[in-house]
């Protein structure tokens, strides 16, 4: 096979891998990682297209402005692998405007025909390569934790095989200006092959980045209510299984909240169904803040929220109840000209394994709620000062 026939085919197979990539990425334009990706994968595509010319247009195009175009493709590649496992924005841009200078010299040294002009580009080029690598392996975790891995390795693989190639192009081929040899030498078209058999790779682990992800996010509407962004009862009863299980076996009990809006049908009527919409919005808006990382907070009825407080007692959980029903009184929530205020009730039950478990614990938080509610509304009970009895640990143990 020859250089060109090389080129060709490998043109070819990368148009299908780009045309395909851009689709999905159309397809799924709420997975910025995946723009990221496509671009680079167009600058790639050009960047071959215009090597595979090689020695039939000017080596300003087949050489220069390739190099640079490569340099470009591989940061936008590590933008979008950055992306899927460090959601957080670009904290230092030093690293892009050294990119940028890179560029600038090295089209400066080409035209100019400085020697060993390609190691400004070939390096930074290793370095973008080996970051990209260094940043998957470190922040890659929970379900991007393996699809990271083997990204990291396959990037460092190409480490090395670009390593080896800016090593001939010292060695072989310093004035890339002229018609190089390169064409004909089997350690220049064995490595691009590989080169070319690692990209391959690379683009069946986006689509992996890519599967894994829509994977999470349907995990995550599955759990969450579309309303509010709180999660839905389904997601409160597994943390709740998962909660229950966790304090037969550290012995931490958990607590629970259950709180519903007062006369919360008579607002709807009042001020229509969407101010209705907009109180429950708030309402999750307003108590996230109020709650520790660990609670969770579930939207388990059209107006009613579940509240779970891992490892509490029942009075730090009246406390909280009492925090929440306070930081609700306190809003106020704009709507049309006239804002909105609103209560809650809410009743607060500890986990008790001789009480029937998490379901006997949301009976009994549901039965205080109401007990909330017949005493006139917008309070907690157990009242804040009293006590639910805590559950005997001997009964609790004879559980276990
Ligand atoms: P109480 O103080 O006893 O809890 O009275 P209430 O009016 O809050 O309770 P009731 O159960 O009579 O009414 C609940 C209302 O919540 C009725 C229903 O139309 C409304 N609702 C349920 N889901 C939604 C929703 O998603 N959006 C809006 N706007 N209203 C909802
Ligand atoms: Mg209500
Ligand atoms: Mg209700």
């Amino acid at each position: 096979m020859n250089y060109f026939t090389f080129f060709l085919t490998n043109i070819l197979t990368v148009t299908v891998f780009t045309v395909s990539v851009c689709l999905l990425t159309w397809n799924n334009r709420n997975v910025i990682g995946m723009r990221w990706f496509a671009g680079g994968m167009i600058v790639g595509l050009i960047k071959l297209i215009l090597q595979g010319l090689e020695g039939r247009i000017s080596s300003v195009f087949s050489d220069m402005v390739t190099n640079e175009l490569y340099l470009v493709s591989f940061l936008l590649q590590m933008m979008g692998l950055r992306w899927f496992v460090n959601r957080r924005p670009l904290r230092k841009w030093w690293p892009l405007a050294g990119v940028g200078l890179a560029l600038i010299v090295y089209t400066f040294m080409f035209l100019h025909k400085t020697r060993y002009a390609g190691n400004v580009i070939n390096i930074p080029n290793i370095l973008v390569c080996a970051v990209a690598a260094w940043i998957l392996w470190k922040h890659g975790r929970d379900s991007f934790a393996v699809v990271s891995r083997v990204s990291a390795v396959i990037l460092s693989i190409q480490v090395c095989v670009m390593g080896y190639r800016a090593w001939l192009t010292n060695v072989s081929y310093m004035r890339p200006w002229e018609t190089v040899n390169a064409q004909t030498d089997p350690k220049w078209i064995d490595s691009l092959a590989a080169m070319s058999f690692l990209a391959t790779c690379m683009v069946m682990c986006i689509l992996w980045f890519l599967v894994t992800e829509l994977g999470k996010e349907l995990a995550e509407q599955a759990h969450t209510d579309p309303l509010t962004g709180a999660m839905n009862r389904r997601a409160m009863e597994e943390a709740a299984l998962r909660e229950t299980s966790r304090s037969i076996r550290y012995g931490h009990l958990p607590c629970m909240i259950m709180l519903d809006i007062d006369d919360f049908k008579r607002l709807n009527d009042t001020r229509g169904h969407a101010a209705g919409d907009v109180v429950l919005q708030a309402l999750v808006n307003q108590i996230k803040p109020v709650l520790r990382v660990n609670d969770v907070l579930a939207r388990t009825g059209g107006e009613e929220f579940t509240i779970l407080l891992p490892n509490t007692s029942v009075s730090a959980g009246i406390v909280a109840a009492e925090r929440v029903r306070q930081a609700i009184e306190a809003l106020e929530v704009p709507f049309d000209d006239e804002p909105i205020r609103f209560t809650i009730s809410a009743g607060v039950a500890q986990l008790d394994p001789a009480q029937g478990g998490w379901e006997g614990m949301m009976r009994r938080a549901d039965k205080a709620m109401y007990e909330a509610k017949e005493s006139g509304r917008n309070s907690v009970r157990p009242k804040p000062e009293t006590r639910e009895p805590e559950p005997s640990r001997k009964l609790f143990n004879a559980v276990l």
